[in-house]
């Protein structure tokens, strides 16, 4: 009996290992990426948040040896602020984020949380620390609540209703065919990308971390649906440090300071008033955006 109970019993250890490892980084991303080595340190010291402060300090990365991404990129999110990371495609702004999460390590430079260097952090209390919003949901064939609780599997059944009601999927769940034990994932019910966010929002304010990233999808949704995300963003972002990625500048005009991105380098920071008057890079990319919305309409 031994002989069959060990295996299963590693099959199960290696479901929940796997489970664990979704609900925390809501991306299939380092379970089937091939490049990140990433290990902990040997002296690595489990982060402790008192703030929530980020900072980078001349950060340069390449994917290779031949191409350099980022180029001594250096920036402060100061904690409890909202800070905007934007730039053309291509630029950077997802390099920048997989790094503080540290799927990869920096080439050089060094990434800071609360002063504590990312590098010598491991690696299960950075992740503990940062929640995120990706732009593209994992969802499991169970249902859409307990595809919620993944954020936090030992989340009260109270607890999951509150995240759903300040993700404002409350009306959404209400009327679906089965309410919240309807099906959803690949052989379930089928959600759209502003619903899928909005269950990475629900799943992000059940893990309650400090940090909070935020990476906007970048086909634009229905305004309706942008609305109800970007207003459950701005909830849950209150009293957190936020980190966004944003294609549309109209979403981020209230962020505490927008980074500009080119070709791997900071080129402008400050807030949007600001960085309008400066008539650089932001002001063109702004320009640029009004031109096409006012084509839509
Ligand atoms: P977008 O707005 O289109 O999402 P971005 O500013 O987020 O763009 P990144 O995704 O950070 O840009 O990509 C920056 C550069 O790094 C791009 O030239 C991209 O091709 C390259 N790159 C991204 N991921 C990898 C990877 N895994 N391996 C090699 N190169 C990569």
């Amino acid at each position: 009996t031994m002989q069959i109970f060990m295996p299963l019993n590693f099959l199960g250890f290696v479901y929940r290992e796997i489970r664990g490892a979704l609900a925390n980084i809501e991306n299939l991303f380092t379970l089937l990426s091939k490049s990140p080595g990433v290990i902990d340190n040997q002296d690595a010291k489990p982060l402790v948040i008192s703030k929530g402060n980020v900072r980078f300090e001349n950060v340069s990365f390449g994917y290779g040896p031949d191409r350099q991404i980022l180029h001594n990129v250096s920036f402060r999110v100061p904690a409890g602020n909202k800070v905007a990371i934007v730039g053309p495609s291509g630029a950077g702004k997802s390099t920048i984020i997989k790094l503080l999460f540290r799927f990869y390590n920096a080439d050089s430079g060094e990434i800071y949380i609360d002063e504590q260097p990312v590098s010598r952090s491991t690696q299960a209390s950075l992740r503990q620390a940062i929640g995120i919003v990706p732009q593209d949901t994992v969802l499991f064939n169970d249902s859409i609540f307990e595809n919620i609780r993944y954020g936090n599997p030992p989340a009260s059944d109270e607890e999951v209703y509150q995240a759903i009601e300040h993700a404002h999927l409350s009306d959404f769940i209400n009327a679906l065919p089965q309410g919240k034990d309807t099906k959803v994932g690949e052989r379930g019910l089928k959600l759209s990308g502003g619903e899928k966010q909005r269950v990475a929002i629900a799943r992000t304010i059940l893990k309650g971390a400090p940090i909070l990233l935020f990476d906007e999808a970048t086909s634009s949704l229905d305004s309706q649906s942008e609305h109800a995300i970007l207003s459950a963003f701005r909830e849950i972002a209150v009293g957190h440090t936020s980190i966004v990625i944003a294609h549309r500048l109209s979403t981020i005009v209230d962020a505490d300071s927008i980074i500009v991105i080119q070709d791997g380098r900071v080129v402008e920071q400050g807030n949007h008033a600001l960085l309008l008057a400066n008539n650089g890079p932001y002001y063109h990319l702004w320009n640029t955006q009004q031109k096409v919305n006012s084509k839509d309409v």
